[in-house]
């Protein structure tokens, strides 16, 4: 197997990666060992999966690697340096060149089609398998993979919930990717809010409805890179309840289709602005007027919430894999720099000589806290999305409902900590090159200002924390995360040799497990009796727990090396260790914020800072 591809040094003029540290390889390896961590032996031997083999997802890891390396990586600059372009007289957005050719790349190898079912079109691969290929097309170029994930999500919303009309006319396009899908909820009165929707769709006499609002940020609501777009919008009918509960989710092409498919006229929706943003400039961010749109009811009417959430469930993971994508890039840069940028003299290295800034202790704490949460983000990102397959496709319902719940508790943890952990990443990779990190020319400042967005778009990492603490913990009297933390437990007490290699990681995390459960208790018993306290400490315990979990997946990763799963098992283990040490240990520390309840943010008003 093909493992890694390299890019040519990209060029200085902007066509290409930035400079030559910033060529972006796909690691396949480490995709496939947090493939192995998160079960995906135990995925395929479903027979819902018994045509897929590991070295067929090998092998489709390695072919989109070098998709990603050869042909989309190039066109990162490009499009951070010309972007989007608007046309404010006639509303159209156009993209460089370059990502149409990447595109059609993408389009001609079927790979959207990969994670659906094969009576639709797809290649019956499992989800998780299509998460860890969004995750390299990240890497490569963050602002054009969006547009693949919005369609991919509005796929999973249609195949669900659309009509057998819908389904005919809509997915076998949204599956070549011939069209492109949206999400279409945020308003400027609704953003994590969403109960404040007013897009209005009324029934048209014929089925169909009219829709007039205004959505706002609206990620590739119009670009020249497909024939069509198929909006899925969030409105509210007449006379429908206040709230989240009165909305209904509708499909709204940007070109109206016969029924056999054919482009007729434009509907009446457009884009009047795309926005000027911090970065991912590629990605056209665009308000879009509803002026009377034709539209069609997906699912039942009121029942858009739910319906909408089978998309935004899927986005959250995809988001989610931008944190190790942005982590990835951003480290694979700043090691190929350390490597060269000589300054100072390590330890034992006499005058005239000078090392390499790699050599010094500081800078490979830094590297390796970039590269160590990667590795944990995708491992948590492929754990959910493992049980999310499973979910679907388990044939014992038990098992089915067990995996679905941890799906859902996993899924708000997996989004925020990663994303989190790529904009650190991100940052410390600006570090790690000095002034030169802080220059536009080097190429670092765009993972950072690309990857900023991540913890803010697909519900903030603030609302994650909140579904966390508030719904998902308790909702089965918190049994998901006990259980969840028994497995953690059982990891951590299977008897080893005296020398265990792992002893520190096994160590470490003991001690933030001894924290972390009762903390969970604490908020458990807080929900009901004082819910303020237990939301004040939500993003802490988030943090907490993800952090724990990461631990725990690096750890399962170095155990499967030493087991001989081909890994370099010596590699593994360091890794699992310096996370332990470095980042897990500090996590103790945060059973304080959890628990210290709403008083402690009062005093920002209470103190008259405001
Ligand atoms: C580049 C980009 C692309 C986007 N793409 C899309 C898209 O394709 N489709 C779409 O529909 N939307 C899209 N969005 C919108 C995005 O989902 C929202 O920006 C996001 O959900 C936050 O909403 P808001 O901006 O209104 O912030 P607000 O809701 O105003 O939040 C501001 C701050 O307050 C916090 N906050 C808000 N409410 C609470 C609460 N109840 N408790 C605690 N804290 C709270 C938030 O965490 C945040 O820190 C995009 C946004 C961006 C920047």
């Amino acid at each position: 197997m093909t493992s890694t591809v390299a890019t040519d040094a990209p060029t200085a003029d902007g066509d290409g990666g930035g400079s030559g540290h910033d060529a972006y390889r796909a690691p396949v390896d480490d995709v496939l060992a947090a493939l192995d961590v998160a079960g995906l032996d135990d995925l395929l031997a479903l027979p819902d999966f018994s045509h897929v083999e590991r070295d067929a997802v090998a092998l489709v890891l390695a072919e989109f690697g070098r998709l990603a390396a050869e042909v989309i990586a190039p066109t990162d600059r490009v499009g951070d340096r010309v972007g989007a372009r608007f046309d404010r007289g006639t509303g159209r957005v156009t993209t460089p060149e370059a990502f149409h050719v990447a595109y059609r790349h993408y389009v001609d190898g079927g790979w959207g089609a990969l994670p659906f079912p094969e009576d639709l079109g797809g290649g019956g691969f499992p989800s998780v398998v299509a998460l860890a290929l969004q995750e390299l097309f990240a890497s490569a170029n963050l602002a054009l993979s969006l547009n693949p994930v919005l369609t991919q999500g509005a796929i999973h919303a249609l195949a669900q919930w659309g009509s057998p009309a819908q389904q005919a006319m809509y997915l076998p396009r949204l599956l070549t990717g011939a069209w492109s899908g949206t999400m279409n909820l945020t308003e400027p009165d609704a953003g994590s809010d969403l109960g404040e929707i007013r897009t209005l769709a009324e029934p048209d006499g014929d089925g169909t409805w009219r829709l007039t609002g205004t959505k706002i940020f609206i990620t590739w609501g119009e670009h020249d890179l497909t024939d069509n777009v198929v909006h899925l919008v969030l409105a509210r009918t007449p006379g429908a309840a206040a709230g989240t509960r009165g909305l209904s989710l509708f499909v709204v092409p940007k070109r109206l289709v016969t029924t056999e498919g054919v482009l007729g006229e434009a509907n009446a929706v457009s884009c009047v602005h795309v926005e000027r943003k911090l970065g991912i400039h590629g990605s056209p961010t665009c308000v879009m007027a509803f002026d009377g749109a034709v539209g069609e009811l997906v699912g039942p009417l009121h029942g858009g919430m739910r319906a909408m959430f089978t998309m935004m469930n899927a986005a959250r993971l995809s988001i989610g894999a931008q944190g190790p994508a942005v982590a990835e890039r951003a480290f694979q840069h700043a090691l190929a720099y350390a490597g060269e940028r000589l300054q100072g003299r390590a330890a034992g290295v006499a005058p005239p000589a000078r090392s390499p800034i790699v050599d010094h202790p500081d800078v490979r704490r830094m590297l390796l806290v970039m590269r160590t949460r990667a590795q944990a983000a995708r491992s948590l990102l492929f754990l959910a999305a493992t049980h999310v397959d499973r979910a679907r496709h388990d044939p014992d319902p038990d098992r089915r409902e067990r995996s679905q719940q941890l799906a859902d508790l996993l899924t708000p943890v997996a989004k925020a900590w990663s994303t989190d952990s790529g904009l650190e990443a991100a940052s410390l990779g600006v570090q790690v090159l000095g002034g030169a990190g802080y220059l536009e020319e080097a190429g670092m400042a765009q993972r950072l200002r690309d990857g900023r967005v991540a913890p803010i778009y697909e519900g903030t990492n603030g609302i994650q924390a909140l579904d966390l603490v508030t719904r998902k913990l308790p909702r089965d009297g918190g049994r998901s995360v006990h259980e969840l933390l028994a497995d953690v437990w059982d990891f951590v007490a299977r008897p080893v040799a005296d020398d265990d290699p792992l002893a520190e990681t096994l160590e470490v995390l003991a001690s933030v497990l001894g924290v972390l459960e009762p903390t969970t208790e604490w908020v458990l018993a807080r929900l009901a009796t004082a819910p303020e306290d237990a939301v004040a400490g939500a993003t802490a315990y988030l943090e907490l727990l993800g952090t724990a979990l990461g631990g725990w997946l690096l750890a399962r990763r170095a155990r499967l090396a030493l087991d001989g799963d081909g890994l370099d098992a010596a590699r593994a283990v360091a890794e699992s260790n310096f996370f332990a040490t470095e980042v897990l240990a500090r996590a103790t520390g945060l059973a304080r914020p959890v628990t210290a309840g709403a008083a402690r943010v009062a005093v920002l008003l209470e103190g008259g800072a405001a």
